[in-house]
């Protein structure tokens, strides 16, 4: 997707800076991961997922269940993604791979007007930057009302299949869309991908809602906000 220039977004709201912080109030990129940070972690897509990926993995290999698991899980493992993995030891296609996991049941998530609001009161440019894939994004996007709230959305064949929390990822999405990585804001449920983005300079936010293994590796070294649910915070923050 092209770079998209900075359009004239509103002023930010005085009592930002106060009760916020200064840097927030900076910010001209706002870059947003996807799953279980835009909707709510109880909605559980990544379940119906996992057990997509377990059947490509036993189609694929020949396994039953409880062997396509443990390799599946393998893969995660050793190589970030299941994918990742998939492509290296079978030459496996990422868009066949993708299709497939991502054809699951969206009517667990609910249209969001609050957070869609909240998004457009933001000043500068929103990207989702995000480990799924494009057609996946706008369908959870759509799915929330909320898919015309974002200049772009950076996905895991932009990130030419080396996922968060891979270094590479943030400074690719930095180069494709012309970002200045100290006046970005990143928010993600998986502390752990906050630490390369708080590296190249951004303004951190982590999403605490009890997502899985959301808390590995969590240090206040590379978190700069805490919030619980995204919607109430950036009401907050542009109220
Ligand atoms: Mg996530």
């Amino acid at each position: 997707m092209p770079a998209v220039p900075v359009p004239p977004g509103p002023a930010f709201p005085a009592r930002l800076d106060s009760v916020f912080s200064a840097r927030l109030g900076e910010v001209d990129c706002w870059l947003f991961d996807m799953d279980n940070t835009l909707y709510p972690a109880r909605a559980n897509l990544f379940a119906q997922i996992d057990r997509r990926m377990e059947a490509f993995v036993g189609r694929l290999l020949g396994l039953g269940r409880d062997e396509a698991r443990v390799v599946q899980k393998r893969y995660f493992h050793e190589h970030g993604t299941t994918l990742r993995g998939l492509m290296l030891s079978h030459d496996v296609d990422p868009n066949d791979f993708l299709d497939y996991v991502h054809d699951i049941d969206m009517s667990v998530l609910d249209p969001d007007p609050r957070l869609a609001a909240a998004l457009e009161r933001l000043p500068g440019r929103r990207i989702v930057f995000t480990n799924g894939d494009l057609a996946y994004a706008e369908r959870v996007l759509a799915a929330l009302g909320i898919g015309d709230c974002f200049h772009a959305i950076h996905d895991v064949h932009a990130m030419r299949y080396h996922p968060k929390p891979d270094p590479r990822a943030y400074r690719g999405v930095c180069e494709a869309h012309g970002i200045a990585p100290e006046r970005a804001f990143f928010v993600d449920d998986m502390a752990h991908n906050l630490k390369p983005a708080h590296a190249l300079g951004m303004v951190t936010g982590w999403v605490n809602n009890g997502s899985e293994r959301g808390d590995h590796g969590h240090s206040p070294d590379f978190i700069d906000h805490e919030l619980h649910d995204l919607t109430d915070w950036l009401e907050e923050l542009t109220r």
